[in-house]
């Protein structure tokens, strides 16, 4: 991956070349924006473009350096705090410390990822200040966080903040469509569904969420049955997912009840059920089942017996 392949992100992606071209690419920074927008991916290219042997201020992808970082199995490339979000304690800090006093054995320059920095406890966020104010100058420090706001100001004050932003649903629609051969329906749905954020678009895509969201749809709002099959309800994160598909149903069945284009329906490749639909609820059903949906997504969070939640919201909902 090279940066004219991380889509949408023109704006910083600009400005970190800038940096590198003009050899001021040092210290600390910090990637912040949105989850699934392409903040670590980008931070993984950085590290590949200023290490890269053939190209100056991109990656190759093919040199040793290249390959080597993309397998996670360069020498001189440290990632630290995990996707699934854990604390980072001091004793990692410290692991830094000693890493980054210690010459690069091949790179350039040295490149520590700090994932979910906002995970950073107190002590390790302490612990690194000194770190980030003058990291040695084969070395760079890049912060990725989707909750910037979490982090302490004192560690904030000393990077160079990188903003991404989501693409937009639109763009995010012609971008799963061109680039990943996704059909209108699909690119359609996870663009709106995801808010625009590409990354995010493409994992809910890889875990089969357009074709569940049907599923979900018809046994919950169409079939009497009250055993659900939909696969990603068998687990909290799928649950939440479930809600969200159903609150994104009632939502259309609000727009098209209110008469807006289709364009703006979420379902848009359920137009037809969705017209068929929008008379068996008033709007004032349909403010009590979003009410409902909230109040479900709620007693998720408190961890109630999901099962049970789930077969009354299908009775509440004249499944
Ligand atoms: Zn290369």
């Amino acid at each position: 991956m090279s940066f004219k392949d991380i889509k949408g992100q023109d704006r910083p992606i600009q400005l970190l070349q800038r940096y590198i071209e003009s050899g001021q690419l040092t210290g600390s920074y910090l990637f912040a924006g949105p989850e699934g927008i392409g903040k670590r991916i980008a931070a993984v290219t950085l590290a590949r473009a200023v290490n890269c042997l053939k190209n100056k201020g991109d990656s190759c992808d093919t040199c040793p350096s290249c390959i080597k970082i993309e397998k996670g199995a360069h020498p001189d490339i440290f990632f630290l705090g995990s996707q699934g979000g854990e604390d980072i304690k001091i004793e990692s800090i410290r692991q830094l410390q000693n890493d980054i006093a210690l010459r690069p054995y091949e790179a350039r320059k040295k490149v520590f990822i700090i994932d979910n920095a906002h995970r950073l406890t107190k002590e390790a966020s302490h612990a690194l200040l000194k770190t980030l104010e003058e990291p040695p100058e084969d070395s760079l420090i890049i912060l990725v966080s989707e909750k910037p706001s979490l982090l302490f100001k004192t560690v904030i004050s000393r990077c160079k903040i990188i903003r991404f932003y989501p693409l937009g649903r639109r763009e995010t629609e012609e971008s799963l469509k061109s680039n990943y051969g996704l059909s209108n329906e699909a690119a359609h749905f996870l663009a709106f569904f995801s808010e625009g954020r590409l990354g995010r678009a493409i994992k809910i895509k890889e875990a089969g969420v357009f074709e569940e969201k049907n599923r979900i749809i018809d046994e919950f709002i169409f079939s009497r049955k009250t055993n659900l099959s939909a696969s990603i309800l068998r687990e909290r994160e799928g649950l939440r997912l479930g809600l969200n598909i159903l609150a994104g149903w009632f939502r259309d069945i609000y727009m098209v009840k209110i008469g807006m284009p289709y364009c703006a329906l979420i379902n848009l490749d359920r137009k037809n059920d969705l017209l068929r639909a929008m008379n068996r609820y008033s709007f004032s059903e349909l403010n009590e089942i979003f009410n409902l949906l909230s109040d479900s997504l709620l007693y998720l969070e408190q961890n109630v017996n999901a099962k049970l939640l789930f077969s009354n919201l299908k009775i509440s909902l004249k499944g």
